[in-house]
């Protein structure tokens, strides 16, 4: 079905208790290739052993989105580096690139439908400028905040957080 569609995404909620740590390794072997053929560099700092109830398919989307992000805003020689780590109250995945950077005035509006920072670069890119609110949407509704912070000409990190697993 057609991933675009939210409404169809809410409705096929699937939860369930999964290792993120195997999963997010899961996306990143996936990604590995294309972030090579690019001449960037992929690391991951995964923590192991990482359980939560979330719907995989979902939760691999949003890693794969801001991760062709990512790859999209490096040039050659790029790094873009993934961490999934738990504390007390957060289970934190982050997606750092050190590539272009986003303006303040862009990140106000980065997760509204279609909106793209408009650069001739960015034009030549491609994309719909849908990701990240799709990304977005599927973070509210597995239960998590996605915040970001970014640096013109240094780079952006995503940062998703859900909340730990009562103890
Ligand atoms: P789509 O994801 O639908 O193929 P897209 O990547 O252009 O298209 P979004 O993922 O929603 O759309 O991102 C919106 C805009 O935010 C992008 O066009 C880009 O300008 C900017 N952006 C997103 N992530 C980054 C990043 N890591 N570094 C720099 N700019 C970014
Ligand atoms: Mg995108």
């Amino acid at each position: 079905r057609e991933s675009y569609d939210l409404t169809s995404t809410e409705a096929s909620l699937l939860m369930h208790p999964v290792d993120l740590s195997k999963l997010t390794e899961k996306v990143l072997d996936a990604f590995e290739p294309g972030i090579k053929d690019k001449g960037a560099v992929l690391t991951g700092a995964v923590d192991p052993m990482i359980i939560m109830n979330t719907d995989e398919r979902l939760y691999s989307e949003v890693l794969n989105n801001l991760l062709s992000n990512a790859l999209k805003a490096v040039d050659k020689g790029g790094k873009i580096r993934v961490s999934l780590n738990q504390n007390k109250k957060y289970i934190i995945l982050s997606v750092t690139d050190n590539g272009i950077g986003i303006k303040k005035e862009d990140q106000k509006h980065i997760f509204d439908r279609f909106y793209r920072v408009d650069s001739s670069r960015n034009k030549a890119l491609g994309g719909s400028g849908l990701g990240l609110s799709i990304t977005k949407n599927i973070v509210n509704q597995l239960g998590g905040d996605i915040k970001l912070s970014s640096k013109v000409g240094r780079g952006t990190v995503f940062r998703i957080y859900f909340k730990s697993p009562e103890q």
